[in-house]
């Protein structure tokens, strides 16, 4: 349930809707704009709480109930857009973030390569994954804690921040501690004691759509991180699985002005996921931006052949530098900059 307080309503109208809904058993989450606060009411009761309950109350403009089942992702919830600022680097304005780098941080001089030509071709937002949730057991499994230590030395010395993927509870002080950003991969999108944990830390999460999860299952995921107090959700889209073969996921670009229109969250795209292969992320990265999404996740080797994961569809420092370029006209097509 909603409870939109009037303009200017006074702290004691706000502590007396918020004490109500506490004495009811439910929990309460605020979101405080600059001329009025929204009260989420949140519990399993609430769809058998009346309104009116609520509606009463001094202060109260209008109560709705948000009848799909994410609350705190949802715009009825917060209508403007969430803006997540991480290391100077701002995700859900008007420039379009790009996050590059190695599918894994295979060693300090790949790391230091990558990020460099990446930097200098424009991406804001360092990538690389320490810690590879691999389809078998035999597959690199990542550099683990050397790997989180390497992304930690190349961000400083690049001046970016960095994503990187989780995929433990266990872990969670320590990318804390070692990172700017945290993955959710697309295989734990719906790992909620993983979703809950990063909910607890005051890091910025990426969290990547399952690759058969709907929409509504991916904002009610976000809802997790959300409800334990962290705000700085950014959803990535990544391709689901669909009877289609000719790519490794369909590109479910639709995804883009759908989130835009149920969520404040920011959207970013991985086209290199989706795709699969090299020659595909161009055309796919154009259509994301086109879409409007906040920014695009793209897999970079400074030597691609040599990868020790995904070197199919990672992009070479120049490919990646060239599509930067063409980014720009149809990022300024929508009203963005690159
Ligand atoms: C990744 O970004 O490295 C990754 C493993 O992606 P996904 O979770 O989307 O498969
Ligand atoms: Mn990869």
């Amino acid at each position: 349930m909603i409870v939109e307080m009037k303009k200017r309503a006074p702290q004691e109208e706000l502590t007396g809707v918020v004490d109500r809904a506490k004495s009811l058993g439910f929990e309460v989450q605020l979101n405080v704009g600059t001329d009025k606060t929204v009260v989420a009411i949140l519990g399993s009761a609430t769809g058998k709480t009346p309104i009116d309950i609520f509606a009463v109350l001094p202060g109260v403009e209008s109560v709705t109930r948000i009848m799909k089942p994410y609350k705190l992702a949802s715009r009825e919830f917060k209508s403007e857009n969430t803006k997540i600022f991480v290391g100077g680097v701002e995700i859900g304005g008007e420039r379009i973030v790009a996050i590059a780098g190695p599918c894994a941080v295979e060693s300090e001089e790949q790391l230091m390569q990558a990020a460099l030509g990446v930097k200098k071709a424009g991406a804001a937002i360092l990538r690389g994954g320490a810690f590879k949730p691999r389809t078998s057991p035999f597959s690199f499994q990542g550099l683990k804690k050397a790997g989180l230590e390497l992304l930690r030395s190349t961000s400083r010395k690049c001046g970016m921040p960095v994503v990187t993927e989780i995929v433990d509870t266990a872990d969670v002080e320590l990318f804390s501690e070692y990172v700017d950003i945290i993955q959710i991969g697309s295989r734990n999108m719906q790992n909620y004691s993983l979703l809950t944990a990063v909910g607890k830390t005051n890091r910025p999460v990426v969290l990547k759509r399952g690759f058969s999860c709907t929409v509504t299952e991916w904002l009610t995921a976000a809802d997790y991180i959300l409800a334990e107090g962290n705000p700085n959700v950014i959803l990535c889209e990544r391709g689901i699985r669909t009877f289609e073969d000719s790519t490794r996921f369909s590109l479910d670009i639709s995804s883009v002005p759908v989130i835009k229109k149920f969520s404040h969250l920011p959207i970013i795209v991985d086209p290199s996921h989706a795709a699969g292969h090299y020659s595909l992320v161009p055309s796919l990265a154009k259509g994301a931006v086109a879409a409007g999404a906040d920014g695009l996740m793209i897999e970079v080797h400074p030597n691609p052949r040599e990868a020790l994961v995904d070197g199919l569809q990672s992009l070479t420092l120049s490919d990646f530098s060239r599509l930067m370029l063409e980014l720009g006209p149809i990022a300024s097509a929508v009203g963005r900059k690159v």
